[in-house]
């Protein structure tokens, strides 16, 4: 019998998963039961995909850059990359403010419904509300300030820094082309060892993605809130979902358009990696995979793979604007606000903006949506109204933020003469153990 495809096996764990929980739901032990014996298999699973992502970033800039032998390469390749993704998220915010005024699901909550949201959900909304603001403190240049770190084990060492360690790879490639080959030669063949590794272990943590995103939706479902608030915010989620399935199909027609390469190509190659970023709700975390996927099955090499993707991570997040723009509109329709014209033009810039900023963790885009609101006048108590349907929500927009980025990188390959002619079809097991 034919093996089965790694998209398809996650798919079966994934729907085991919530099956499994379904069932458990029923017994009065069951909810604790996944909580305490199975939830920590997921979290396991999702820190070994974390835990590889720094010294992933730093091997494989390191080596992709200094491949590029020439700093002006490397200046085109940037500047098209930051140029695509400021495109695609103001497309993708544009399109949620279309559909978001076009359905406006702010009116169809009642004022009953409203109260009892903003009741239920204040709490978690002012966690987000204060984490915001710490943000918010800081100067407007301190983003720039944050991207040169002061030390760079101090950086690597937390996931949040990425962007540091981003900064300290590239500047380290840059070293390395510039030194004379002789001397660059054993630094750059330790970096191409040790990128061979990293990218075996990935092989080795996927070997577990089934039974790992059996465990997460497992949790997730048992924690689910109630299924009336789910129905209450129905419109608005609706909006949301339709934004960002018309973003995916946005990807695959630019893909075709430009790269010549089929739909069936594009999402059989990124699928494990959406399948993942569902799972997690964490680009970040599914870092790791997206990389492979786009180097070994949609055939980007990597020497652009391993400069766009990860800084793709941390700022292109295309499904976490879309949804930011829908909900801040949403939060002033329920609050019966009406935003004009330039306020909605500010809601494009600052959705931009703000998820360039957001970091690639769950939740992530709650946080910014705080700033979002407060640049349009909206009251930040709105959070509460759509709280109970985040979690899945950012499921769903960390997919399109995955999916974004490996778009990206086919389009900056193609226009750099780094898309691989021959769309390769090798399977994902294919150099594993037996
Ligand atoms: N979870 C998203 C991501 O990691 C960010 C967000 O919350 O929108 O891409």
């Amino acid at each position: 019998m034919r093996k089965l495809e790694l998209h398809w096996k996650i798919l079966i764990g994934m729907f085991l998963g919530v099956l499994f929980a379904f069932i458990m739901v029923n017994f009065s032990w069951g909810p604790d039961f996944v909580s305490d014996f199975i939830k920590p298999f997921g979290t396991i699973f999702i820190n070994s995909l974390k835990l590889i992502a720094v010294p992933l970033i730093l091997a494989s800039l390191i080596k992709g850059i200094s491949d590029l032998k020439d700093i002006s390469k490397l200046s085109k390749m940037g500047g098209r990359t930051i140029g695509i993704y400021i495109l695609t998220t103001v497309i993708a915010v544009t399109i949620g403010l279309g559909i978001v005024n076009i359905i406006k699901p702010g009116n169809s909550i009642s004022e009953a419904t409203r109260l009892e949201l903003v009741e239920n959900y204040s709490g978690d909304a002012n966690e987000k509300i204060m984490a915001a603001a710490k943000q918010q403190e800081s100067g407007p240049l301190q983003a720039l300030v944050d991207l040169v770190p002061s030390n760079i084990f101090k950086a690597a060492s937390d996931n949040g820094n990425m962007l540091q360690v981003i900064f300290f790879a590239i500047f380290f490639g840059i070293g390395l082309i510039l030194i004379p080959e002789k001397q660059a030669k054993p630094v750059k063949d330790f970096f191409d060892g040790f990128n061979e590794v990293i990218l075996k272990l990935i092989d080795l943590i996927m070997l577990a993605a089934p039974y790992g995103v059996f465990a997460l939706l497992a949790a997730l479902v048992v924690e689910a809130p109630s299924a009336d608030l789910f129905k209450a915010l129905g419109w608005y989620a609706l909006c949301v979902l339709l934004g960002l399935a018309i973003m995916i199909g946005f990807y695959i027609l630019v893909v075709y358009i430009f790269t010549k390469r089929s739909p069936s190509f594009f999402v059989k190659g990124i699928s494990p990696a959406q399948l993942l970023a569902f799972s997690t709700s964490s680009s970040a975390a599914t870092l790791p995979v997206t990389m492979e996927r786009v180097e070994e099955h949609l055939g980007v090499e990597e020497e652009v793979t391993s400069f766009v993707l990860p800084i793709g991570a941390t700022v292109n997040m295309d499904g976490s604007s879309l949804y930011q723009a829908v909900a801040a509109v949403f939060i002033a329709q329920a609050f019966g606000m009406d935003l004009d014209f330039y306020t909605q033009l500010g809601i494009i810039v600052t959705a931009t903006l703000a998820s360039i900023g957001s970091a690639a963790v769950p939740g992530a885009g709650m946080v910014m949506l705080v700033i979002v609101l407060a640049q349009a006048g909206i009251p930040e108590a709105g959070l509460a109204l759509i709280f109970a349907v985040d979690r899945p929500l950012d499921m769903c927009r960390t997919v399109v933020n995955v999916t974004g980025d490996a778009a990206v990188s086919m389009l900056v390959a193609k226009s750099i003469g780094k898309l691989k002619d021959e769309p390769v079809e090798k399977c994902w097991d294919d150099n594993l153990p037996a």
